[in-house]
């Protein structure tokens, strides 16, 4: 079979920014009515190479060819001209005008007498029929929409101005199961109308869901380019980092469950805690250098049971016992004196200060432990910095750059340093790995591994059920605000397994109880 023709051809493309090669030499192409995936790690040069294509860095060297045709993309203008559109994570629309407005945008049908609204309107409609977007009424105010539907508009404004090219770069970060899956019906007709779509997204299932070919690059060098029916995730991620699995490989099977004497105190155990309407009383024990995942659906209640844990929430009933005394957990503060950390899910918006240097940010806990008056010396503050920055491999090891500069799956670091610092008996990480690229994800799963190894005390939070049966001795699983039960990892667990429980739970109570009592390793009573 011959292969269409590509729309857009990028030959032998160079960028270089003082002193970084973002590009080297990279081939790349886009083929009509195919969802082509741009894949690598942070700082690969993804987005630069979309800023190459859509005329807003100028190349240094190679040629960008569209329907065959070099073409010198001067601007964005020049890249519109050419039939590429792009629609950026943050949608750039105007939300006090009509979604009608927004599709038409600088394109409004224009009459005699100035702008026939009757007509734009009428274009606006057809524009998102394109979508099957028609149902939607094009005089409300764009600000009516959700944020999700937001972004379907801008892609309509782009297919308004006859765009053959359609970049979407991260456009999922932010949307729900069911939003991302609006957005790909949307890519999916568009594809079969013949639109090339250019894809960028962290979530490798995503990937395999909806793209048809992709692109690796590797530190601004051309990886290879693969239809990505034939390429296994394996395969995508050695591409992408680099090299084979070894570093995940020895995380490959499920963590080992250590024999565990369950006489020996543990080092956090609470009894009966609860919070109404967060979560109900809730029993577990922590042992030392155990790594206990929470599993269950976003609103399942694990966030909440782990802010009881920390001091972040007050519990209206129930205990915690640290090391055998029973202790008040009122704040976090309290929490840090129990040696209990806790790492935020909400990386941007409570965990990192983007203003602030890598250094600053990761001293933060360490000093507020002792109380802003007294400033951690000069000295102390370089080993801290030195030795996490190496120990968490965060790129680029200068304690002096601000945070805001590093990619997330270093900013990510960065924060787990921080708590690290303060060396915690039991440190909880709530989603440490959403939304970071593989290579930082692998290294930070790694890390949590060596920490318990060497003793500490982890509860890993996370909404990939993989993830959190990779690492973790035992499985807390949670669904509508309680503890449903708790599995004990080994070779036959797996996240299909816990989404058996999940889903099992509730169903019917005599199930679900015949179910457990199957389930040899599920432990319906812990503390017994
Ligand atoms: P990706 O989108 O794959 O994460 P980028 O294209 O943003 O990667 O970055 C590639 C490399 O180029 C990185 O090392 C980044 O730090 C560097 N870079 C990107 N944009 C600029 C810029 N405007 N100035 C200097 N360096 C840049
Ligand atoms: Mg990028």
């Amino acid at each position: 079979m011959t292969e269409p023709l590509p729309i857009v051809e990028m030959r032998d493309i160079s960028i270089e920014f003082p002193g970084v090669k973002a590009l080297d030499g990279v081939d790349f192409r886009l083929i009509q009515g195919e969802v082509h995936a741009l894949m690598g790690e942070n700082g690969a040069g993804k987005s630069t190479l979309i800023k190459a294509l859509t005329g807003v860095y100028k190349i240094d060297s190679g040629s960008i060819l569209v329907s065959g045709q070099e073409r010198l993309l001067h601007g964005t203008a020049d890249a519109q001209a050419a039939g590429i559109s792009t629609v950026y994570q943050e949608v750039n629309l105007v939300t006090n005008l009509s979604i009608g407005e927004n599709v038409m945008l600088g394109h409004e049908v224009r009459g005699l007498l100035g702008i026939n609204w009757r007509a734009t309107h009428r274009a606006a409609t057809e524009a998102l029929a394109r979508l099957g977007l028609d149902y939607l009424d094009t005089h409300l105010p764009l600000s009516s929409l959700s944020i999700a539907m937001q972004q379907l508009v801008a892609i309509s404004r782009a297919m308004a101005i006859k765009a053959k090219v359609l970049i979407l770069d991260e456009p999922t970060s932010s949307l729900d199961a069911a939003e991302v899956e609006g957005l790909f019906r949307v890519m999916r007709t568009l594809r079969d109308q013949g639109v090339a779509i250019l894809f960028v997204s962290h979530f490798l299932d995503q990937i395999y869901a909806i793209s048809d070919r992709l692109t690796v690059l590797r530190n601004g060098k051309y990886e290879g380019e693969y239809l990505t029916r034939d390429l296994d995730r394996h395969a995508l991620i050695s591409k992408m980092i680099g090299k084979d699995l070894d570093a995940l490989k020895s995380l490959g099977g499920n963590r080992r469950t250590e024999e565990r004497d369950r006489a020996v105190d543990p080092v956090v155990a609470i009894e009966g805690l609860g919070r109404r309407g967060s979560i109900e009383p809730t029993d577990l024990e922590i042992h030392r250098g155990e790594v206990v995942g929470f599993a269950g659906l976003l609103g399942s209640g694990r966030t909440e049971l782990a802010r009881l844990l920390y001091g972040a929430d007050r519990p209206d009933e129930g205990s915690i016992t640290i090391h055998g005394k029973r202790v008040d957990v009122k704040s976090p503060a309290d929490g840090l004196n129990h040696r209990v950390a806790f790492s935020t899910e909400n990386r941007r918006d409570e965990g990192i200060i983007a203003d602030l240097t890598v250094r600053e940010n990761m001293i933060l806990a360490v000093q507020a432990e002792r109380g802003w008056a007294r400033p951690i010396p000069k000295k102390e503050q370089e080993e801290i910095v030195q030795r996490y920055i190496a120990a968490l491999n965060v790129r680029p090891a200068d304690p002096n750059r601000p945070i805001k500069n590093l990619s997330g799956g270093n900013q990510q670091k960065v924060l787990l340093g921080r708590w690290l610092a303060t060396k915690p008996e039991l440190l909880i990480l709530d989603e440490p790995t959403r939304g970071i690229d593989v290579g930082a994800k692998a290294e930070i799963q790694e890390a949590v591994a060596e920490l318990a190894e060497e003793g500490m005390s982890v509860v890993f939070i996370s909404s990939e059920l993989e993830e959190v049966v990779r690492l973790s001795e035992r499985i807390v699983v949670l669904k509508d605000h309680q503890k449903i039960g708790e599995i004990v990892n080994g070779p036959d667990v797996t996240a299909q397994r816990i989404v058996d429980v999940i889903a099992a739970h509730g169903v019917e109570a005599a199930a679900h109880s015949s179910l457990v009592e199957a389930e040899d390793d599920i432990i319906a009573e812990v503390n017994e």
